[in-house]
């Protein structure tokens, strides 16, 4: 197992702008799974301005949990490296780590995090085109955190909800999500919870808003253009305003490339460009390209001031990174976008040659959605089996040990069984220690004459009447007392007494109860007896003990047989 970030490494892995209260938080950690918890939230603020940096805090953070033992923090870890490799376009690695997560909730009963991992899964499923699976993987989180109560979750699910529906083409899809989000936020108590919740709120509105105004414009439809253009400018001042209350520049960047598109739907080119310049400079300072809303608005704009080569080269710049991270969707759109920008043109080929290529990815995408999926569903049968396989092995490596001490014809403990349990009885280790003063019986049992019963009656009799006289002890003991067949007909009792005359009765109990049994039935014509030594001991002395007690047996059988010795307490 990989060992613990030392603080050196953390050093290196921490990004220069990690808020102090976050580096507070790792350094004060008093434990592993702290540790590994903290790791995991300053991974989450590292995703906005370097992915690999995420992922490198993400994959300490979750080696942290597994050293601490903590499924919780590594199930927390890993939701958060899918969503990392997912962004990254490492579509396998992402459904690898989702599926890793899902198994290790299941397996450890982490209910409450199932919405999370729903979450993230319908991520890396609409990375690579499975839209569908998507849609129902958040429905799911959604329902999974109403359900349970859990106000950030069901939040998440409905952001990403009408992320996915703004995706599709759906804005008034999105604006339902996003008006189910708003009552949502007024229930949420302040703070940084509802304030995220809210920041999201406003740039999703936006988002959806701008969609409307482009499809208006589309069909030609001025006014509704111009109204969608106007709702959408006057929700990002309540953007705008929570931004103050709670900076991101990830949220920036898209307020500024949706005010861009807004302003450039509602005629206003110069305001538009103004934003437009803004959110490419975000993207620059957020160093690595995660969005394509910079390039695309910007695209627009240049294309409605016809510099269609500017707005082609913006495109394809969105396109390399909706390509890297394998966003279907968006290829899609980019794809149709360039496609109609070389028809305007009149560059027919070029645009037949694009319409093929989005064909030949829609095609990609669908195949790798089978394959994801059937992947998915052969990993699943897997699990299956190799937990049925491991129930089984489990069942029967209990079953061999219970056997490696149990004799089989009576079902009492056997040498091996009793032998242990005497050592546990003499040294207790951290068990339950017999009280101050107490004492302990040994008491052995020899059936007499037993050679006689195979002869007369059979080995198979002889079978028999052992397993009786195991029965008839039995009925003498207590639980956790010790009985077992010392091999033979000899049997072995070890309890606690509180005193000589206990210790006597009992050895006295299970002569009689061999003698008063009535063995007719199996054993006509002949009357069973047995002898019994026995001794009492503290623990420490028990081997001595066994020995007096074994003495004492052969004291009784020279004696005569069928008593007991000593003969007194
Ligand atoms: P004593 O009164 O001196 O104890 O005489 P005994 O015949 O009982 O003792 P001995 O040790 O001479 O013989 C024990 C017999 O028990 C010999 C052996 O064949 C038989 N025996 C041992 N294990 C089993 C078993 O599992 N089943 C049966 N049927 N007989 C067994
Ligand atoms: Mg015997
Ligand atoms: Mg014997």
């Amino acid at each position: 197992m990989p060992a613990c970030p030392t603080r050196d490494v953390l050093d290196e892995l921490l990004p220069a702008d990690t808020p102090p209260d976050l580096i507070a938080r790792l350094r004060a950690a008093p434990d592993g799974e702290t540790r590994a918890l903290a790791l995991v939230a300053v991974a989450r603020h590292t995703r906005e301005t370097t992915l690999s940096g995420a992922q490198a805090l993400g994959e300490a953070a979750l080696s942290e949990a597994l050293r601490a033992a903590s499924p919780r923090a590594a199930v927390e870890a890993l939701i958060g490296l899918s969503f990392v490799s997912a962004s990254l376009g490492q579509q396998e690695r992402a459904l690898d780590t989702v599926a890793r997560a899902q198994t290790m909730l299941e397996e450890h009963q982490l209910t409450d995090l199932l919405s999370g991992v729903l979450n993230t899964r319908a991520l890396t499923r609409l990375t690579g085109g499975d839209v569908t699976g998507a849609r129902q993987d958040l429905q799911d989180a959604l329902d999974l955190a109403r359900h349970a109560r859990h106000p950030g979750d069901q939040g998440n699910a409905l952001v990403n909800l009408a992320w996915l529906a703004c995706s599709s083409g759906d804005p008034k899809d999105a604006l339902h999500h996003l008006n189910l989000l708003e009552e949502l936020t007024h229930a949420l108590p302040a703070g940084p919870q509802g304030d995220e919740l809210r920041l999201c709120l406003h740039e999703g509105r936006a988002h959806a808003y701008a969609l409307l105004a482009r499809q208006a414009q589309e069909l030609g439809r001025a006014d509704a253009q111009r109204q969608a253009a106007q709702q959408g400018l006057m929700v990002l001042r309540a953007a705008h305003s929570a931004l103050r209350d709670t900076p991101s520049l990830t949220s920036e960047l898209l307020c500024a490339a949706h005010e861009s598109t807004l302003l450039r739907l509602h005629g206003d080119l110069i305001g538009a460009e103004r934003a437009a310049r803004r959110a490419a400079q975000l993207n620059a300072l957020l160093r690595q390209q995660l969005y394509i809303e910079p390039q695309l608005c910007l695209a627009e704009l240049l294309q409605s001031r016809g510099e269609f080569d500017a707005a082609l080269a913006e495109y394809h710049s969105a396109l390399t990174i909706a390509r890297r991270q394998h966003r279907h969707l968006d290829i899609q759109r980019l794809l149709s976008a360039i496609g109609a920008l070389h028809e305007r043109q009149g560059r027919l080929s070029e645009a037949l040659h694009v319409t093929r290529e989005a064909l030949q990815a829609a095609t990609a995408a669908l195949d790798r959605v089978n394959t994801a999926a059937a992947r998915h569903q052969q990993l699943t049968r897997e699990l299956r089996q190799a937990r049925a396989d491991a129930s089984t092995w489990q069942d029967r490596l209990r079953q061999a040990e219970v056997q490696a001490r149990q004799d089989p014809l009576t079902g009492l403990l056997n040498r091996r069984g009793l032998e242990e349990g005497l050592q546990r009885l003499q040294f207790p280790g951290d068990g339950p220690r017999p009280a101050d003063g107490s004492l302990l019986a040994v008491v052995f049992v020899d059936v007499d004459h037993f050679k006689h019963v195979n002869d007369r009656h059979s080995h198979a009799v002889g079978d028999q009447v052992l397993r009786e006289v195991g029965r008839l002890l039995a009925a003498q003991v207590r639980a956790g007392d010790l009985l077992g067949r010392y091999g033979g007909e000899e049997f072995v009792l070890v309890t606690p007494v509180r005193t000589r005359g206990r210790a006597h009765g009992l050895a006295e109990g299970c002569r009689r109860a061999v003698e008063r049994h009535d063995w007719s039935a199996l054993l006509p014509g002949t009357q069973l007896t047995a002898s019994v030594g026995y001794a009492v001991t503290s623990p420490q002395q028990l081997p001595q003990a066994l020995r007096a007690a074994d003495d004492h047996l052969y004291r009784a059988k020279n004696a005569g047989r069928n008593r007991v010795s000593p003969t007194a307490p």
